[in-house]
C-alpha cells in the first residue's frame, strides 16, 4: 500500500508531466511547421497594411494637388472675396480683414523704431476692382492674358480680394513701388527679417512656377480664416 500510494505520489505527477510535455511537444512541431506560413500571412497582411498606410495619403495629395492645379486660371489660385462686414479702413484708400489689422499696425510701427518706413500701396482689392486692372492693364500694355497673369491676378483669383494680402512700399525709396528692384530696400530687408514675427509671408516667392516674383507683396496668416483661405496655396508649394 505505502510502496503503491508512494508510487502514485511520485507516478502521477510524473505522468502528467509527461503528458504536458508531450502535448507541448506536439504544438512546437505543428508550430515549427506552420510557422513559415504563418510568417508569410504575417508578412502580407503587414505589407498591405503599411503600403496602404503610406501610398494613402500620397495619393490624395496628388489628387488634391491636381485638382488645385484645375481650379487654377492662368496659375492663380481661386479665392472668395470677402464680406465687407470685415473689412477695415486702416487709412485713406487702405482697408483690410479685421484680423490683421493689429498685427500690419504694430508691424508697421516696429519697423519705425528699426528706422524703416513702410508704405502701404495696397491692401484690399474688390473683384471688380480687379477685374478693371486686368483687363485695362492688358489691352494698355498689349500683352496677352498669359503674360499679364504673371504679374496680375485675373478677377476673382487675387489674394488681395480676401483682405489678407498687403503691398508695401519703401518710403524712402518710392521709385521701386511694384518693382522687382524693392528687394534691394531697406524695407525688403527688414520685412524679410521680422515679418513671421507678425505672422506675414511672402505669397510669390522667386521659385513659384506660375507668377513672377513679387518682393512687395505680403499675405497674414495669423488667423485660422486666413489659414483657411491660404490652406491650398500652401500644400503645393
Ligand atoms: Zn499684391
Amino acid at each position: 500500500m505505502e510502496r503503491n500510494k508512494e508510487l502514485n505520489q511520485f507516478d502521477i505527477p510524473l505522468a502528467k508531466r509527461t503528458y504536458l510535455n508531450n502535448s507541448n511537444l506536439i504544438l512546437k512541431k505543428k508550430f515549427l511547421i506552420f510557422s513559415p506560413f504563418l510568417l508569410l500571412l504575417f508578412s502580407i497582411g503587414a505589407l498591405r497594411l503599411t503600403r496602404n498606410i503610406k501610398l494613402e495619403p500620397l495619393i490624395n495629395l496628388n489628387s488634391q494637388a491636381e485638382e488645385s492645379d484645375e481650379n487654377r486660371i492662368l496659375g492663380h489660385l481661386p479665392y472668395t472675396e470677402i464680406s465687407k462686414d470685415k473689412l477695415v479702413l486702416i487709412e485713406p484708400n487702405i482697408e483690410v480683414h479685421v484680423d490683421m489689422r493689429d498685427s500690419l499696425l504694430k508691424m508697421r510701427e516696429e519697423a519705425k523704431r528699426d528706422g524703416i518706413y513702410l508704405v502701404f500701396l495696397s491692401g484690399y482689392r474688390s473683384v471688380n476692382l480687379q477685374n478693371d486692372i486686368f483687363f485695362s492693364l492688358k489691352s494698355m500694355r498689349n500683352q496677352e492674358a498669359s503674360e499679364r497673369a504673371r504679374v496680375s491676378a485675373p478677377p476673382g483669383y487675387s489674394e488681395h480680394s480676401t483682405g489678407f494680402a498687403i503691398d508695401f512700399g519703401d518710403a524712402t525709396q518710392r521709385e521701386t513701388d511694384f518693382e522687382t528692384e524693392f528687394e534691394n530696400t531697406d524695407a525688403f530687408r527688414w520685412l524679410i527679417k521680422n515679418a513671421a514675427k507678425y505672422h506675414f509671408k511672402l505669397s510669390f516667392n522667386k521659385n513659384n512656377k506660375f507668377i513672377d516674383y513679387e518682393p512687395w507683396h505680403w499675405r497674414y496668416e495669423g488667423s485660422i480664416e486666413a489659414l483657411k483661405v491660404f490652406e491650398t496655396s500652401n500644400r503645393n508649394f
